[in-house]
């Protein structure tokens, strides 16, 4: 067993990792670690699809997903959750809380009031401006001037999960994000249900899922990887069967749009870990023996 191990999704899972490694290093629980590691990531705003600063629904609303899991079963989300801005503490909380596992919407931030969590506005300038330019592109036939030019947005979605492994071999995972920019008022993707977007068996591994979150809800993907492991796959040999699954059930839409991504990443109790997705372009960071690195992950479909 090669362990502490922290895995997490693109490019700022390196910075998730950090943090993650200097608490599962120092002795620390790897659910501690999931939820600080992603803490990093919710509260910089530069990162435009998570947290503080994470773009906004049609309405200009931002509203976030998130949930957690740990080595014993114990789960914890919520969806559709507006102004906390480290909403996998709130999943934690009603994890360790309640005797749920999901709270959504208005009951969410309510509950994460009542324990102390503070209203923060979680729409940056950035962000406001990057939604009225897409406002404004939207049609011709109405009264907001366009167009803009919105290539730097053709990728306006990604989830932060993170799998860790402490030093006592426990496993737990999170995964935190704003959801697909400009969704329909009310929407939640997979990153907050347990199975779809994260998944963790103690005794096997965990998993977690980045990427159009309707098409990994329908394969219930993370769940997937981890049965797989479970029937002696790696985790890249699992990634690979929930990869392969969601291609087959979408290649109609995977087809026809050229950004339709989706991407999981999975750890097992022996630390290897593996990474997956449909399109090239995925990455995932690995810290592992002292090192962080960043990694292109295999993609199943040639386009
Ligand atoms: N899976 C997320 C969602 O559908 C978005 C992403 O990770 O790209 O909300």
């Amino acid at each position: 067993m090669s362990a502490p191990v922290a895995i997490s999704t693109w490019n700022f899972g390196l910075r998730a990792n950090e943090t993650a490694w200097k608490l599962l290093s120092g002795g620390s629980n790897s659910l501690d670690a999931v939820e600080q590691g992603i803490w990093v990531v919710e509260d910089d705003p530069s990162i435009t699809s998570i947290g503080y600063g994470g773009l906004p629904d049609e309405t200009m609303r931002v509203t976030l997903d998130a949930a957690i899991m740990d080595w014993r079963m114990n789960c914890g989300a919520v969806g559709c959750i507006e102004k906390i801005k480290n909403p996998v503490s709130v999943a934690r909380k009603v994890m360790e809380r309640t005797n749920h596992v999901m709270l959504s919407g208005k009951g969410a931030y309510e509950f994460a009031l009542a324990h102390g969590f503070k209203p923060v506005d979680l729409l940056t300038d950035q962000s406001r401006e990057t939604w009225l330019r897409w406002k404004e592109n939207l049609s011709d036939k109405d009264n907001w001037v366009g167009p803009h030019d919105m290539d730097d947005l053709n990728d306006n979605h990604d989830t932060i999960g993170l799998l860790a492994m402490d030093k006592k071999g426990r496993i737990s995972g999170g995964t935190s994000t704003s959801g697909m920019a400009w969704k329909i008022r009310g929407r939640v993707g997979d990153s907050p249900i347990i199975g779809a977007g994260l998944y963790v068996d103690g005794k096997v591994g965990a998993a977690a899922s980045t990427g159009v979150g309707e098409a990994n809800m329908r394969i219930v993907g993370s769940f997937l990887v981890v049965e797989s492991m479970k029937n002696r796959q790696t985790p890249q040999e699992a990634c690979e069967t929930a990869i392969k699954r969601a291609i087959e059930v979408h290649s109609k839409q995977i087809k026809a749009d050229k950004e339709f991504q989706l991407a999981y990443i999975a750890l097992n109790k022996r630390g290897e870990v593996g990474g997956a997705a449909i399109r090239k372009g995925f990455q995932y960071a690995v810290y592992q023996d002292g090192i962080n690195k960043l990694y292109d992950a295999k993609y199943l479909y040639a386009q």
